[in-house]
């Protein structure tokens, strides 16, 4: 985590599931093997994929398929983590399969239709999208140890159709995209990039509470955002009708920067 919180405003898991209490045997995979697997062909682990200079001091840049940073330390049980998840899983299979494929006009149009990806159903399954993205941030919450509100449970349970608590935005990196093409088109490599943000940590003003958590991760130039504020009732992907808005940014280090000068192959 970014600042160190008071131990005693930490949660203790006990070696428990975040999510249903028994024994925590199973580590969770942070990004599923699909987005592994599509984003980074077996050379381009060697060569080092995607890396941006000075702007990416912040973010954690994972290399190497069997880095242990690709799964989580162990939060949840088997039963969690398979059966119980099994159709988030799957709605955010579609989901990211679609960000890939259509990458080019979800830059250009800066939202995407979830009606599209997901067809007459696509609120059902826009929701088990969010339990999913809910699911890995709950698990990178419970490693750092803390602890999840129950409306957030509510949620994943399916007692509570609204998520509360944790508001989730998506944005496309365009220094990350195009670091990918310069990489692909200069330099012959062809990879992805899995990208992890640290937690970062409000207390409230007498410190004797977490306030709020903050964080991110990525998948290429797919950015999502989470912020799990313990007391807000609100929270989900902001949704206009079916459309989810997907805005893109540069890292403020690199607005100005032409992305060759940021590329570590031209300037060893
Ligand atoms: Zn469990
Ligand atoms: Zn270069």
């Amino acid at each position: 985590m970014e600042i160190s919180v008071p131990n005693e405003l930490l949660h203790d898991y006990q070696g428990k599931c975040w999510w249903c209490g028994n024994t925590a045997d199973s580590r969770e995979h942070r990004y599923k093997k699909s987005d592994v697997v599509r984003n980074f062909q077996k050379d381009a682990w060697k060569t080092g994929v995607v890396r941006v200079k000075d702007a990416s001091s912040r973010e954690e840049y994972i290399q190497g398929a069997n880095s242990g940073k690709l799964k989580f330390a162990k939060v949840l049980c088997a039963r969690c983590n398979n059966e119980r998840s099994q159709a988030f899983d799957r709605s955010y299979d579609v989901f990211a399969e679609y960000l890939h494929t259509e990458e080019e006009l979800i830059v250009s149009a800066g939202e995407v239709r979830m009606s599209a990806i997901f067809g007459a159903n696509w609120s059902e399954r826009t929701s088990d999208l969010q339990k999913y993205f809910v699911k890995h941030a709950c698990c990178r919450l419970a490693e750092d140890r803390v602890r999840i509100p129950g409306g957030v449970l509510d949620f994943l349970n399916g007692t509570r159709p609204d998520l509360p608590h944790m508001s989730m935005e998506m944005s496309i990196n365009l220094s990350v995209r195009e670091m990918t093409a310069h990489l692909r088109d200069v330099h012959g490599i062809h990879g992805g990039s899995l990208w992890s943000g640290p937690h970062q940590v409000w207390l409230n003003s007498t410190k004797t509470a977490i306030e709020s958590v903050n964080s991110h991760f990525g998948i290429n130039c797919y950015f999502l955002g989470y912020s799990c504020d313990m007391q807000s009732n609100t929270g989900g992907l902001p949704l206009d009708g079916d459309r989810l808005e997907m805005p893109s940014y540069r890292p403020e280090a690199l607005e100005d920067v032409d992305i060759r000068d940021a590329c570590q192959d031209c300037n060893p």
